[in-house]
């Protein structure tokens, strides 16, 4: 049996071990492959992922709060994980762990046009801004990034190279293309009431009146219903990407990694 897992603090919400068994199975590999969700902390990481390799597992992914030191325990890594600094895909080798992320190719696999010459905005400045920046740059976009906590914003625009901006009040949405939210605000614990008060908007200093039907929207947050900022963005006839269309790419790349195999996407769509 080749064993994957996802690895994370807290992981039990995780939708990828029922995408990826999904995609297996269409795949003709439900009896070979096999992938479930296993809980490490961050003091726990290095020594569980050498437990699972010793135990014959072939890779694994790497979500919140391990990505970065997922890349650190790595032999060898890919240019995308490298330079953006954090890796969500780990390949066991008897000799060697690689590192690759796949949240980047998944965030352009998942966009419906090419983002190369677009003025982009990008929120946040975490782990997730770090790679969708990495990957609309790498794309040819022209990017800009805006973070609550400016000095965040300002550190992750000079490691990669893309622009900082830093209004006092709603954001210039009227300068841009495309929007990406790379903060975790709409974000809801399972079964919550969507969130539809503005509140969230507010959050982002987006002012509604600004999301077009020129612009495309992307949400990588997902719940159990749209977020205030894909709904509101739908409205208003923008074209919206949401959360689970990226977990859906990244997936798909990271399981092509593994198997040499093209996945099944509209599987592991009704999947999650
Ligand atoms: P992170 O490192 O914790 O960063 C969180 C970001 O959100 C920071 O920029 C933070 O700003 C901002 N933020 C939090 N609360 C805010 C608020 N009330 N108002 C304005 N900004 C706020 O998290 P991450 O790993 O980058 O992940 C971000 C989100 O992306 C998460 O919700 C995660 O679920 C989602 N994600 C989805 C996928 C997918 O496959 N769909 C993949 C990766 C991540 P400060 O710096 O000011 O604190």
């Amino acid at each position: 049996m080749n064993r994957l897992a996802v690895l994370g603090q807290p992981i039990a919400h995780s939708l990828s071990p029922a995408m990826h068994t999904a995609a297996f199975e269409a795949l003709g590999l439900g009896e070979a492959w096999s992938y479930e969700a296993i809980e490490l902390s961050p003091e726990g990481f290095a020594a569980g992922v050498e437990e699972l390799r010793a135990g014959g597992f072939r890779g694994a992914n790497v979500t919140v709060p391990h990505k970065r030191a997922a890349l650190a325990l790595a032999d060898e890594a890919s240019a995308a994980a490298a330079a953006i600094g954090a890796a969500n895909t780990l390949s066991f080798t008897p000799t060697a762990i690689r590192a690759d992320n796949t949240d980047a190719p998944g965030l352009i696999a998942a966009l419906p046009r090419s983002p190369a010459g677009l003025p982009a905005l990008v929120l946040g400045a975490g782990g997730a801004s770090r790679a969708v920046v990495w990957a609309l740059l790498e794309a040819g976009a022209d990017v800009a990034v805006h973070n609550r906590t400016t000095a965040r914003a300002e550190e992750l625009v000079a490691d990669l190279a893309a622009a900082a901006l830093d209004p006092a009040g709603s954001l210039p949405l009227d300068d841009f293309d495309i929007l990406v939210n790379a903060t975790s605000v709409g974000l809801t614990r399972p079964g919550a009431p969507p969130r539809h008060s503005g509140e969230d908007l507010r959050a982002l200093r987006i002012d509604p009146d600004g999301l077009s039907e020129r612009m495309l929207v992307v949400d990588l947050v997902y719940g159990d219903e749209p977020t205030e900022l894909a709904a509101t963005a739908l409205g208003r006839g923008a074209t919206v990407v949401d959360g689970r269309e990226i977990l859906v790419r990244q997936g798909a790349a990271s399981l092509r990694i593994w198997t040499g195999m093209e996945p099944p996407l509209d599987v592991m769509r009704r999947a999650i």
